[in-house]
């Protein structure tokens, strides 16, 4: 059988001297502290993260927003992306679905399927032996990497396992999916999710590691823009009108990059608009479609706001073959609008060319944004709100998974109970843009509950006394 070619991802190195004017003097020593002594522990090892995607989506934004700072304190930290066929990432998405409880196209998980999988792990694996040494430390992200945890513990690798989804409240669809994952996985030293409710049977406790996930801010997603900067990004990305200007942004290494490459827009909303956005995958779980008719029938009568829903240009992120056809559902909906509604949803396929661009262009919409929302029916954790509660924008958030975590439901954003109540959802939203102060004092909370509780030091620290305990 032949090796797989993995891909390694550069994402640099970045001091953790940046955080020290953001934390306060207590928290910037202890973190300052455990990253050294994490640097010393690690000395000789390598720490890899291996997963299925270099970009697009939550655990690839997590993961180049943290590898530089382990790098930056002097931990040898890597990432490598494996290499599957287009039938593991259709199956691998249907253990994705299935993990949030929901029924995926097609049948069940066949044993054809099943052999797939474990084909291409073994193919991945060969790549992997060949480049981890026996004390190295091996994370791996997601289902697309579960087959992994047996080749390389039973060569006496440290190996953690992390899930970035779940569901709280688990069904038979979710226990199957758990089922074909747990037996190619009892080697793992730890397993980490990311609330304590999506645990599941199988590892035992002691093994079992809370973290939930975090933004950084000093990423070009995340950092600050004037808002002359936001304009002039969203004008030459194409997603809003306006008068050209030097569409700049600063890239994560510090040199200057431009916006150069435009979205495809189903419409381009003027300058002066007032936007609702979400910014997501095209991913059913999304509920992009569910959004727009909540926006149609709810939010647009009332309102002259715009909806923009913003995602990656399709073909890109190559471990979600589901995207086309959820582009496709969604501009059948929008097709049947009146037109005067039907113009105010637009579909922003934002260019994913260069990643610091793409980044660039989501951080100003989200700044942009009048109301972010986050319509989802289910979520592991939801950088996205995260990423908008860091910029103080308002946030309209299901209740579901991990955003119920990020928002205090009235005090830093609004939680909707039922992700299907579509009338509900569009009332937060119209409450939220015809109350200017409300919105802004709940965006301002919103940022400080950011900065206590989901930044990166928090994590990088979580995980640093993870792995040195398992070492
Ligand atoms: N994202 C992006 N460009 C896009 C769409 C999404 O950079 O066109 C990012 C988004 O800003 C967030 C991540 O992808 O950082 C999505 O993470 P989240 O946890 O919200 O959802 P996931 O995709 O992991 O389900």
């Amino acid at each position: 059988m032949s090796k797989a070619t993995l891909q390694s991802v550069d994402v640099g190195s970045a001091p953790i001297d940046r955080y020290r004017e953001l934390l306060d003097p207590e928290a910037w020593s202890a973190f300052d502290v455990c990253m050294r002594e994490f640097a010393g522990q690690m000395r000789g090892r390598t720490l890899w993260n291996v997963n299925s995607t270099p970009r697009g989506g939550g655990v690839a934004e997590l993961l180049a927003a943290l590898i530089p700072y382990d790098r930056g304190a002097g931990i040898d930290e890597r990432w490598l992306v494996i290499e599957g066929s287009a039938e593991f990432f259709a199956i691998t998405k249907k253990i994705h679905t299935l993990l949030h409880g929901v029924a995926p196209d097609g049948s069940d998980i066949t044993a054809a399927e099943r052999r797939e999988y474990e084909q291409v792990m073994t193919r991945n694996a060969a790549a992997l032996l060949e480049q981890v040494k026996p004390d190295d430390v091996v994370l791996l992200h997601d289902p697309q990497t579960a087959g992994l945890v047996a080749p390389l513990s039973s060569r006496g690798i440290t190996v953690i396992w992390r899930s970035h989804v779940g569901v709280d409240q688990p069904n038979e669809m979710v226990r199957n999916a758990w089922k074909f994952l747990t037996p190619s996985m009892n080697g793992a030293s730890a397993f980490i999710f990311s609330r304590r409710a999506y645990v599941w049977d199988g590892p035992d406790g002691s093994r079992i590691h809370i973290i939930a996930p975090c933004i950084d801010p000093f990423t070009t997603k995340n950092r600050d823009l004037a808002a002359d900067e936001v304009a002039r990004i969203l004008v030459a990305g194409g997603v809003l009108r306006g008068t050209d200007g030097e569409p700049t942004f600063l890239r994560h290494d510090g040199s200057k990059g431009r916006v150069i490459h435009a979205a495809t827009m189903s419409a381009v909303p003027p300058s002066d608009a007032r936007l609702v956005v979400q910014v997501s995958r095209w991913d059913r779980l999304k509920d992009p479609v569910g959004l727009a008719e909540a926006f149609a029938n709810h939010v647009a009568p009332k309102t002259d706001a715009w909806l923009v829903l913003a995602g990656p240009a399709v073909d890109s992120v190559d471990d979600d073959p589901e995207q086309p056809q959820i582009l496709a559902d969604l501009r059948s909906m929008r097709d049947r609008l009146r037109p005067e509604v039907r113009d105010r949803i637009v579909v922003a396929l934002l260019p994913m060319q260069d990643v610091e661009e793409n980044a660039a262009i989501v951080n100003a919409l989200q700044r942009r944004a009048d109301v972010v929302v986050q319509k989802s029916l289910a979520e592991g954790f939801g950088l996205t709100v995260a990423e908008a509660m860091w910029k103080g924008r308002p946030v309209v958030a299901s209740r579901v998974g991990g955003i119920e975590d990020q928002i205090e439901h009235q005090k830093s954003g609004f939680l909707i109970d039922d992700p299907t109540d579509l009338e509900g959802f569009g009332s937060a939203v119209v409450g939220l843009l015809q109350d200017h102060d409300r919105a802004a004092a709940l965006g301002r909370e919103a940022r400080r509950h950011v900065i206590r509780q989901f930044l990166a030091p928090r994590h990088l620290m979580e995980q640093a006394q993870l792995i040195t305990s398992v070492i």
